[in-house]
């Protein structure tokens, strides 16, 4: 836990958000601002910076977190997704505390 950590706070329950999924590793809620008509981010509990802070001991954790994104994906309707992680201020990341973006629904994305 960061003390300052807006994802740590929503991951201890000290600020509210729209949590749909919780286990005793990973939080999955719906993003504030959302960019397609389901955006949610799945999030560790463990406080990790980034994607770069990442190694070896992180492995599973990181794979638990991809193989539930189309779990979570196809509970909420979604026929198909794209997943994003934002990595460090230069790849857009402003929350420092690692999450995959999940998010589809509506038009065919754009592609990129
Ligand atoms: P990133 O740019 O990858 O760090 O993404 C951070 C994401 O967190 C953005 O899409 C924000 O809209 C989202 N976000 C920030 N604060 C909250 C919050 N309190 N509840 C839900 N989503 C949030
Ligand atoms: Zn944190």
């Amino acid at each position: 836990m960061s003390a300052d950590c807006i994802f740590c706070k929503i991951a201890s329950d000290d600020i509210p958000a729209k949590k749909f999924y919780e286990d005793e590793e990973v939080i999955a809620f719906h993003d504030i601002r959302p960019i397609a008509p389901v955006h949610f981010l799945l999030v560790p509990k463990l406080h990790i910076g980034s994607l770069a802070e990442c190694d070896q001991a992180h492995q599973d954790l990181l794979g638990k977190m991809l193989l539930l994104a189309p779990k979570l994906a196809a509970q909420l309707g979604l026929k198909g997704f794209r997943t994003m992680i934002n990595t460090g201020r230069e790849g857009g990341q402003e929350v420092f505390h690692i999450h995959i973006h999940v998010f589809g629904g509506g038009e065919t994305l754009p592609k990129i």
